[in-house]
């Protein structure tokens, strides 16, 4: 990947000369770099690794010719950010690519329910809970962007408090509650009961509605895209466009405490966890709050696996074939109880899968005629038990001879990927636990979260609101925080 004209530099201290430093170059990193460059501010960017995106990279992990997502893939939130959809990306060289339908959720007797673009075909897919599906998403849907608006922020007094009730209502409640007393057909509760399992919580649990609802709006009011060529892209262009302004980023800098920081340059903002944070000032902090960051909960981690194929994923179901993400776990009752024993600390049997096929919407990622897979399971934090044969037994499951196209593979388990970036505690994902007590108050319940109690020092990861996903929205709300400071 080319850095264009950008400095890697170990081991040297950063430029006297600027305004703002941000550290880690994440999404979110990047979208604090941006938004204080929009400012006006001299702008640098440190990362940690040799290449930037953190958890937006790309790679040839399999075979010559095959490009992997280590981590995020579909770009549904890019799009529905309310900041990076500002950002003239694809001038900057960024193409989100949609495959024929966003999800798949294959099921036993041999067929799929089909996540559409629209409401109503996917209502339409769905048998006895056609008008259920519609009356619970039609609304919502017509609101989606004052949704995002409201959703991909910390809390404060909402805009549009009449749409985000509604949402609230429903959202509250645990996923398996919703499906249980919105839909009464076995495919409209197995849809659902899938999206919300990306909360990575207990589908038992308050609030974990929110991510099963969040998840299906963003697929009918955006879509699930993913980058062209792959997710590395989309942090490409990010960092083209901070050059652009005149940022300055610089790779292979780890910084180990913020005593290495030029002592004059604010905002320092900090794209790492709490348990970064501790690490780069804890003996500064104030004893509450770094209580309240030793306290604060890291969730499930993940078993993540990329596979480079020979052939398209043979899918029972037909029309599972064109759809970008495809969920691999059966019934609600086999999803909600996958996610309740990682919930517990176990490993489950049948794990609910995710899988992306990206090459459906994106052939430049192999070569001619070859495809790539993706896919994840959830795990207790920090296992480093195999999921290998677990994983590729539920593909097999929903496309018998799955195992015969696999010709390269490339597995993580929880240490694999903390190892790959810093933020990913024991595998854990999102940044912290995604839970009603951390969603909106993570990392600590302060009336800024982003902000710390050191002068001009602030936090943007995903473990501030809004949690977990390529938004960059915490990147956007802490400079937005460290710019009203200095005003
Ligand atoms: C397997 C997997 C699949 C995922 N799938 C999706 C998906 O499909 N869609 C989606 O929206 N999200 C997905 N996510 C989540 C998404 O990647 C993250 O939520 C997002 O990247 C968080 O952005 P961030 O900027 O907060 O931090 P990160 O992207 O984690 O970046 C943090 C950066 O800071 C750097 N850093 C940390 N500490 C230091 C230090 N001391 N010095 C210098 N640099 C430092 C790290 O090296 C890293 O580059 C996935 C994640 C994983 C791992």
């Amino acid at each position: 990947m080319s850095e264009g004209n950008d400095r890697s530099r170990a081991g040297q201290p950063a430029p006297s000369r600027t305004d703002a430093v941000v550290v880690g170059s994440g999404p979110n990193g990047l979208a604090a770099a941006i938004a204080l460059a929009q400012a006006g501010r001299s702008v640098t960017l440190l990362e940690g690794e040799a290449t930037i995106g953190g958890g937006c990279r790309s790679a040839e992990l399999t075979l010559p010719g095959y490009v992997h997502d280590p981590c995020s893939t579909v770009q549904a939130l890019a799009l529905a950010s309310p900041f990076l959809r500002t950002l003239p990306l694809a001038r900057h060289g960024l193409e989100l690519v949609h495959p024929a339908a966003p999800l798949a959720h294959p099921l036993d007797d041999g067929s799929a329910v089909m996540l559409e673009r629209s409401v109503e075909s996917t209502a339409r897919g769905l048998g006895p809970d056609e008008g259920a599906y519609r009356r619970l998403f039609a609304p919502l849907v017509g609101r989606a962007d004052d949704l995002f608006e409201g959703l991909l922020a910390p809390a404060r007094a909402p805009r549009h408090p009449l749409i985000l009730g509604r949402f609230a209502l429903s959202a509250v409640r645990s996923a398996a509650a919703l499906a249980q007393s919105r839909f009464t057909g076995a495919r409209a509760r197995a849809l659902l009961t899938g999206c919300a399992a990306h909360s990575m919580l207990s589908l038992r649990v308050p609030v974990s509605a929110a991510f099963g609802l969040v998840l299906a709006l963003t697929a009918h009011a955006v879509g699930w895209p993913v980058a062209r060529g792959g997710s590395q892209r989309l942090a490409d262009s990010l960092a083209s466009y901070l050059r652009e302004l005149g940022g300055h980023i610089e790779t292979g800098r780890r910084i180990e405490s913020i005593d290495e920081l030029p002592t004059g340059s604010r905002p320092l903002v900090l794209d790492v966890t709490p348990r970064g944070l501790l690490g780069l000032a804890g003996d500064r902090l104030p004893r509450p709050y770094r209580r309240g960051l030793e306290r604060y909960r890291y969730g499930p981690g993940i078993f993540k696996l990329d596979w480079a194929l020979d052939g398209p994923i043979p899918w029972s179901a037909p029309e599972a074939a064109g759809a970008g993400t495809v969920h691999l776990g059966g019934s609600f009752e086999e999803v909600v109880a996958s996610e309740e024993a990682v919930a517990r600390g176990e490993h489950p049997e049948r794990p609910f899968v995710l899988l992306v096929q990206a090459t459906v919407a994106d052939p430049s990622r192999a070569p001619e005629g070859k495809h790539t897979g993706w896919a994840y399971c959830h795990v207790p934090n920090g296992s480093t038990r195999d999921m290998t044969g677990a994983i590729e037994a539920q593909v097999e499951r929903f496309a018998p001879g799955f195992g015969d196209r696999i010709i390269g593979r490339h597995a993580m388990d929880c240490t694999e990927v903390e190892l790959h970036n810093p933020n990913y505690v024991g595998g854990d994902i999102n940044g912290g636990l995604q839970s009603v007590s951390q969603l909106f108050t993570r990392p600590v319940a302060r009336p800024v979260p982003y902000s710390t109690p050191l002068d001009g020092v602030y936090l943007c990861s995903s473990s501030t609101p809004p949690g977990g996903g390529v938004h960059g929205m915490g990147g956007f709300w802490a400079a937005q925080a460290a710019l009203r400071a200095q005003r």
